[in-house]
This record gives C-alpha cells, sequence and structure tokens, in this order.
C-alpha cells in the first residue's frame, strides 16, 4: 500500500491496530532504552487487544541491559505473513530489520521531530519525551490496563530518553505518566538496577577514556575514542556509546560531542542545551532531536572532529584554537 506521508492522530492508529491479526514489532539499529521499551509496550498492547500473535524482532543483537525486557525468543526478522511496525526510529533507513520490497511498514511511530512520515501509518509526536510515552497515549485511547510488565517497558523508554528525568524533554505529561506507571507496579529502583547495574569493567575502562580524551575548544567539549582505546580497555565500539551523557558538565560548553571509531570510520554522538546539534547532524548525514542527535562518518575520528569543528565554528564560539588540529 502506498505511504499516505501523512500525520495520523492517536485514534486512527488505535483503529488501526484493533484490526492486526499477526503483528511484529521493531525499532531502530544499535537499540536504545526508548527503541526497546517502546516496541515491547505496543508487543503487549496488541496482544492484549486479542491479536493472533504479536512479535518482538530485530537483526540485532538486543543489549544486555535491556533483553529482560523483551517477550519472545529472539526473532532476527519480520517472520512472513505480519504485519511490520517501527517504534522510536527516524528514518527508514534506521530500522532494525531487512523491511524493502518484502515488509511494507505499515505503523511508523516516533517522536524524532525530523521523521519524514514513512509508514503507511504516522504517529510522530516530537513534543512526546519518548516513543514509549506515544505508546502510552494508545494504551490510554483504546482502554487497556497497564499490567506491570507493560508498564516497566514504558518506563524504560521515558527515564531513559530523559536522561532519569533531568534532560529539557520532561514534561508535566511524562510524570503523570510516571505515577501511572508507579501505580501499575513499576518499582524505579528495580528497573534501575536491571538497566544501569549491568554494564562491565571495559565499559567502565572506555567511558573513563571518554572522560579523560575530552578537549575543549571554547563552547565544544569533543571527546574521541580510537581502536587504541579500545585495546588497551578491551572494549569493544559500543561500550562507550553512554559516555556521552558523563561529558555534559563543564560549566560554559554548549555542545558537546563524542566520536568513536567504528568499522569504516567514526560514530559521532551530539548534545547540547541551547543548539540545534540536529541541524548539525543532518549536514553529516544523521539526524535525530534538536537537543541530541548523531550520525555517522566515513573517516577516522580525528579526521571527522576536524570536519566538525569547522561546522562549529560557525555555530558556536570555538576560542583561541578554533579549528585547530588540537
Ligand atoms: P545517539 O547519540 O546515537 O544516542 O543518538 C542521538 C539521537 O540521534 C537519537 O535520537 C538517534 O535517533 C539520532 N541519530 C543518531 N545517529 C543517527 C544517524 N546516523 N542518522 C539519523 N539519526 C541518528
Ligand atoms: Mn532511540
Ligand atoms: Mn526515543
Amino acid at each position: 500500500m502506498q505511504a499516505q506521508t501523512k500525520n495520523n492522530v492517536v485514534q486512527e492508529v488505535a483503529d488501526f491496530l484493533k484490526g492486526l491479526e499477526k503483528a511484529a514489532v521493531t525499532t531502530h539499529t544499535v537499540p536504545d532504552g526508548d527503541a526497546i521499551g517502546s516496541a515491547v509496550a505496543l508487543v503487549y498492547l496488541l496482544r492484549s487487544l486479542g491479536a493472533k500473535d504479536a512479535v518482538f524482532c530485530h537483526a540485532e543483537e538486543v543489549p544486555n541491559y535491556l533483553a529482560w525486557l523483551v517477550p519472545n525468543k529472539p526473532l532476527f526478522e519480520c517472520p512472513l505473513g505480519y504485519d511490520l511496525l517501527v517504534t522510536d526510529t527516524s528514518r527508514s533507513d534506521r530500522v532494525g530489520v531487512v523491511h524493502e520490497g518484502v515488509h511494507p511498514i505499515r505503523l511508523n511511530l516516533d517522536h524524532h521531530e525530523d521523521n519524514p512520515l514513512y509508514g503507511e501509518f504516522n504517529l510522530v509526536d516530537g513534543s512526546a519525551a519518548a516513543s514509549a510515552q506515544i505508546v502510552a497515549a494508545l494504551y490510554e485511547e483504546l482502554d487497556v490496563p497497564l499490567e506491570k510488565k507493560a508498564a516497566e517497558a514504558i518506563y524504560t523508554g521515558v527515564s531513559t530518553d530523559t536522561g532519569g528525568f533531568r534532560f529539557r524533554n520532561v514534561s508535566p505529561a511524562a510524570h503523570e505518566l510516571v505515577a501511572d506507571l508507579l501505580r501499575a507496579g513499576v518499582v524505579p529502583a528495580e528497573v534501575n538496577d536491571r538497566i544501569n547495574r549491568t554494564g562491565t569493567i571495559e565499559q567502565l575502562n572506555i567511558v573513563g577514556a571518554s572522560m579523560a580524551n575530552a578537549e575543549r575548544f571554547g563552547e565544544a567539549l569533543i571527546s574521541v575514542v580510537d581502536r587504541e582505546d579500545y585495546e588497551r580497555t578491551g572494549a569493544g565500539e559500543l561500550d562507550s556509546k553512554e559516555a556521552i551523557d558523563r561529558l555534559r558538565n563543564v560549566a560554559g560548553v554548549e555542545v558537546v560531542a563524542h566520536l568513536r571509531e567504528v568499522e569504516g570510520g567514526t560514530k559521532a554522538s551530539l548534545r547540547s542545551e541551547s543548539v540545534d546539534v540536529g541541524e548539525i547532524a543532518r549536514l553529516f548525514g544523521g539526524g535525530g532531536h534538536r537537543l541530541a542527535a548523531g550520525y555517522t562518518a566515513s573517516k577516522p575520528p580525528r579526521e571527522a572532529r576536524e570536519d566538525l569543528l569547522s561546522v562549529l565554528k560557525g555555530v558556536v564560539d570555538l576560542g583561541d584554537g578554533a579549528g585547530g588540529a588540537g
């Protein structure tokens, strides 16, 4: 069916969900807490609505700290004959399973404001703190009570995407939702234990390296980790993914970047409290939110850093060392 490239309202999507018989839900590549949380909560919603079968699928291994949420055995592709629904995924090329030409994307549910509405149905709300919050709105619209497991999935999404209720996307609505989730049986300390206390010494060391490698360029702070850091710490490329949030506490810094070496180039994470870093990420072929965005460059991290600095030059004050090799 042809994509409508129009945003639907909650009620239209609720009606669409009621008609589904067999559905598979996936999310973006390199899934985070909101990715898995929103997808899993949608699986439980479909089951409560009486779907014959509803499953979570993803071509990648779900990271350890989120695997406890997944309600079925690992499924690395969308099963044949199942409708494909996608959550938290800003573009169709970031969808976590093979879909082009085989599984049309029937629902695109997301909170990235740059989402181009690539689904047959689209439920995109840039004001939601997390995609999981949008799934919660569907529970409410459909009058489906929140079971503890679904509530934990939603809580995981909202708490991780808000940095533990600290970021600028936090709203009264997000806190009101959390009150409902706690009434549904969520114990925040339990969820926090499962999410945040499952790290490894290698992760701790590479996050430490990310902090030690941070350099300041006026209002910008950039940290690079590369193959040498991985070798020294025994960490893998993904292990420093969370480091970006540990780089955000230097006074006077407006843009924070973490550049980690990946196969064939560099993965960049950008964060800010004031600058539209989504726009910067899009210049490099990436995307994301206004204050949290990312991209992948096909250059080694130190070259990628120079490219980033030359863009940042026009955006923030880089101080004396502006654009230098640092
Ligand atoms: P990250 O720094 O990887 O946690 O990503 C921050 C935000 O930017 C997330 O909302 C991602 O969806 C988005 N993002 C990260 N990398 C990319 C990319 N290569 N293309 C589009 N969006 C991205
Ligand atoms: Mn996400
Ligand atoms: Mn999200």
